[in-house]
């Protein structure tokens, strides 16, 4: 059969899911060529807000990239614009060249509205649309200094400043209306949101009108207020609509309104062009949230597929992610004759509820700070529910309706067709079908039906689901696989990893049969650690599975500066070290010095790109990496001991530096602490470390498991020992069995609660030979990874010289 040839344009979210959705039902049917003006397939827009504010990165929020489109044969034109539609030579022009099509889908998304103010064409002023938009604020938010304005106080704009502000930014929002997001919200809900972003420390105007745009050199400079008020900025985000984007289809002659006409079927007024999206108009109405748009883009596959299938509108529901402001809002809540409002208010929780009831039906409802119940009053809305009976109790939830107490019974009740997921449309009925159809793991309900694959909000709700659907077969979160890559856990893999000897990534993705090509953000920082414990010698780690941190060799603070420790060993340091400090805290502009709580010195407020010469200063003084910000041993804190302390018994300080000299640089499954007191008094807090060695008359007490974060707990004696090497040894062979046995992201204290005290006592007190084995390969490891990253990195701004190898002299 000769493939028919589809042309697409625009590789965006709503053409991503029909692609899938065709690619899936008639795989060999089409020849498909996809432009995209973007250069790049196709990313999870609507998580460019994570993105913004460092919640998440670029490759997590990527859905089809290049390898996706090319293992279904789609042909990809990325960062090509398609210039022209030629309606009856049935071709399409590019930038490069011109393509022919049987059919053609248009999937052009929108344009962001930029007010035509004076000065909407100086540099600096942009809209939030797309990466590029993100990674301009990304970067401004580098400079310490910055100030944004973002004009639009509706949910683009909030999510652009609170990104910003979570980097530090000082932001003003500028907004036309008297309250926030008035189109979603009522004026005491956008009171207490302002309250909360204020409380952020954004800057909000209301009821600002923009007059001009002022530059400097053709950048911008600031925003003038038609009352005289200027706003210094640097950067002035402008969020304040958007606009189908229909030009190509207007020029070609296509049937154009607001958007692109289509019909149920996502034809437009040519019957061999589709449309799907932001772009196009049905039966009036216009779109901008994504959950109608999938439903656009899986009626056009089937319509492409031959199949009948009709686009049918639906209620849409809002909700606004910023961190710490939960807020739902969906149908009409203006006042209006015949409407009356229930409303609740708990101002000291900031908490507000209003339902709008017209005939005895819901017909809105706007939630502020606890938006639990927001999926079954939704569900109210849109089946246009009587709810006369349950009036009285209605404001208080699905909970306070006749004998349903048990919120598992209101999540049993709910109809099948009550949407769960509004991201991705997802119905509980559909989340059903694929329990139904095997799926045990949120793993898998997600992979079958994206429910909670996008913002994560419903989350919740899906595992409520899949408890009344599979009652007791319903897996606990813990046993869960490591991701939606695999279905083994990570106690599978670490034993395949070791019994089937795979030494890379790649063994790995083929051998364990991953769904992914390449594993995904939480799969791979495991499995990295996982080989190189594993396989010190053959496995070189892989920095691009590291969290930021690592990969930056310093702590990102909220402001977008980094921290950086400089290693004390047993917490000692010299007067030296101290003018070392002290010198790149003032070469640096370092605006806080801190003492931290593992007798070290944070040099905070270091910008990113003074990192590696301020690493190169400090390791000129002798000094490496404290490894603040890593999945590795931190700190040996220790008291003074006997040679200072009237009590001590034996030499702590000098304990804690030998152990600190031994350990720096092991990669373990989380952050491990070590403690080292004199005597019982325990100066030191020793018993509250993953290994906490306390010193008596008759020798070393070692205990292991405490913690003092989360979860605070005394740690466990695992051995008394008289000298002090062994105290050495059996911390070393503790923290190797940990290395060598723990889940990744487990502390100490979790994993020793799982595997049991008695069983680690066997390993590393009972038997001697499994010590000494223990000792063996964490030392094997060491003499890979016991490396300075910042010797490793660091780079002089005016002359390189290749640095000495620190490694050596700190390590002795
Ligand atoms: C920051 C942000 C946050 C959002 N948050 C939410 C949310 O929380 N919930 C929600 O439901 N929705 C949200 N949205 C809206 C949602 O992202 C959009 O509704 C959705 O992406 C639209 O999908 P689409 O496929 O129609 O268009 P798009 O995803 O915009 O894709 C269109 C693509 O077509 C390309 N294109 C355009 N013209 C051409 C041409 N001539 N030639 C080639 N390529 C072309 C564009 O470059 C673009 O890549 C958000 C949007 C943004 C920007
Ligand atoms: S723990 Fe004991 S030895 Fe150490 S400082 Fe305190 S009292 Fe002195």
């Amino acid at each position: 059969m000769t493939k028919q040839k589809l042309v697409v344009i625009g590789a965006g979210m709503a053409s991503g899911r029909m692609l899938e959705n065709l690619t899936e039902g008639a795989p060999d049917a089409w020849d498909v060529t996809l432009f995209n003006a973007e250069p790049r397939g196709n990313y999870n827009r609507i998580m460019l807000s994570p993105v913004l504010s460092g919640e998440k990165s670029y490759a997590e929020i990527v859905t089809h990239d290049a390898a996706w489109y090319e293992d279904k044969g789609v042909t990809c034109r990325f960062g090509e614009r398609v210039i022209a539609i030629d309606r009856a030579a049935k071709t399409v022009t590019g930038e490069q060249g011109t393509v022919a099509y049987d059919k053609l889908v248009i999937a052009s998304g929108s344009n962001p509205f930029m007010i035509p103010l004076p000065g909407h064409d100086l540099d600096g002023v942009i809209a939030y649309r797309d990466l590029e938009d993100t990674n301009r604020m990304i970067d401004i938010a580098g400079n310490p200094e910055a100030k944004v304005v973002v004009i639009g106080g509706g949910l683009l704009g909030l999510e652009a400043a609170a990104g910003l502000r979570l980097r530090g930014v000082d932001v003003t929002v500028v907004h036309i209306a008297g309250h926030l997001m008035e189109r979603q919200l009522d004026e005491a809900a956008g009171y207490l949101l302002r309250r909360a972003l204020v409380d952020k420390g954004i800057t909000i105007k209301c009821g600002a009108n923009s007059k001009e745009i002022l530059g400097e050199n053709g950048k911008v400079k600031a925003l003038l207020l038609d009352d005289g008020t200027e706003l210094p900025c640097d950067l002035l985000v402008m969020a304040v609509g958007i606009r189908p984007n229909t030009a190509l289809a207007k020029e070609s002659g296509l049937a154009v309104g607001r958007g692109i006409h289509v019909d149920d079927q996502m034809v437009t007024s040519d019957a061999d062009i589709l449309a799907v999206g932001e772009c196009v108009e049905h039966d009036g109405a216009i779109f901008g949230l994504v959950a109608p748009l999938y439903d656009q883009a899986t009626v056009a596959a089937k319509t492409l597929m031959g199949q009948g299938a009709s686009f049918v509108q639906k209620e849409l529901s809002t909700k606004l992610k910023v961190t710490g402001c939960d807020l739902f809002s969906a149908g009409d809540f203006v006042d209006g004759e015949g409407r009356e409002d229930i409303v609740f208010r708990d101002p000291a929780r900031g908490v507000y509820k209003r339902l709008v009831i017209e005939s005895n039906r819901v017909i809105g409802a706007v939630f502020y700070g606890d938006t639990t119940d927001s999926s079954w009053f939704f569900g109210l809305i849109r089946d246009k529910t009587d709810i006369s009976e349950m009036r009285e109790t209605l404001i208080f939830g699905p909970n306070m309706q006749g004998a349903s107490v048990d919120p598992m019974q209101a999540v049993a009740a709910l109809p099948a067709d009550t949407e769960i997921c509004g991201c991705n449309g997802v119905c509980k009925g559909r989340i059903v079908e694929a329990i139904e159809a095997g799926a045990t793991t949120l793993a898998e309900v997600r992979a079958q039906t994206k429910a909670s694959g996008s913002c994560g909000t419903c989350t919740g709700l899906v595992e409520q689901v899949m408890a009344v659907t599979l009652g007791d077969a319903f897996q606990m979160p813990a046993a869960a696989s490591i991701c939606g890559c695999t279905d083994l856990t990570h106690e599978d893999v670490r034993r395949l990893i070791k019994s089937q000897e795979l030494k890379s990534q790649d063994a790995v993705w083929q051998q364990l049969s991953w769904k992914t090509p390449n594993g995904c953000h939480v799969c791979r920082p495991a499995i990295n650690y996982y080989l190189l414990a594993d396989w010190p010698l053959e496995y070189r780690d892989d920095p691009q599975s590291r969290f930021v941190n690592e990969r930056n060799h310093a702590n990102i603070q909220k402001d977008g500066t980094y921290s950086v420790v400089p290693r004390m060993w047993g917490g000692i340091t010299t007067a030296n070290e101290l003018r070392a400090i002290a010198d790149a805290a003032d070469k640096y502009n370092v605006p806080t010095v801190k003492v931290t709580g593992g007798q070290r010195i944070d040099l905070l407020g270091v910008r990113k790109e003074d990192l590696p010469a301020i690493w190169y200063d400090l390791n000129q003084a002798g000094m490496v990496s404290g490894h603040a910000y890593s999945k590795g041993l931190r700190t040996v804190k220790t008291c003074v001991g006997k040679d200072h302390c009237r009590f001590g018994t034996q030499d702590s300080t000098g304990l804690g530096i030998k152990l600190e000299k031994l350990l720096w640089g092991s990669w373990t499954p989380h952050k491990v602490k070590l403690g080292v007191s004199g005597c019982p008094r325990n100066c030191a807090e020793a018993t509250c470390k993953d290994v906490g060695i306390v010193c008596v008359d008759s020798g070393y007490e070692v205990s292991v498991a405490g913690a003092a974060g989360m979860d605070v707990r005394e740690t466990e004696l695992l051995g008394k020992v008289a000298t002090e090497a062994e105290a050495i040894e059996l911390t070393t062979a503790f923290i190797q069995l940990y290395r060598e046995n723990a889940k990744y992201l487990d502390r100490g204290y979790k994993w020793v609660a799982k595997v049991g005290l008695d069983w680690v006592k066997e390993q590393v007190v009972d038997d001697l030979e499994n010590r000494a084995a223990l000792i063996a390969r964490f030392e094997l490891s060491q003499s890979i990874y016991r490396k300075d990253p910042w010797a490793e990195h660091a780079v002089q701004a005016d002359k390189y010289q290749p640095l000495a190898d620190l490694t050596l002299e700190a390590a002795e």
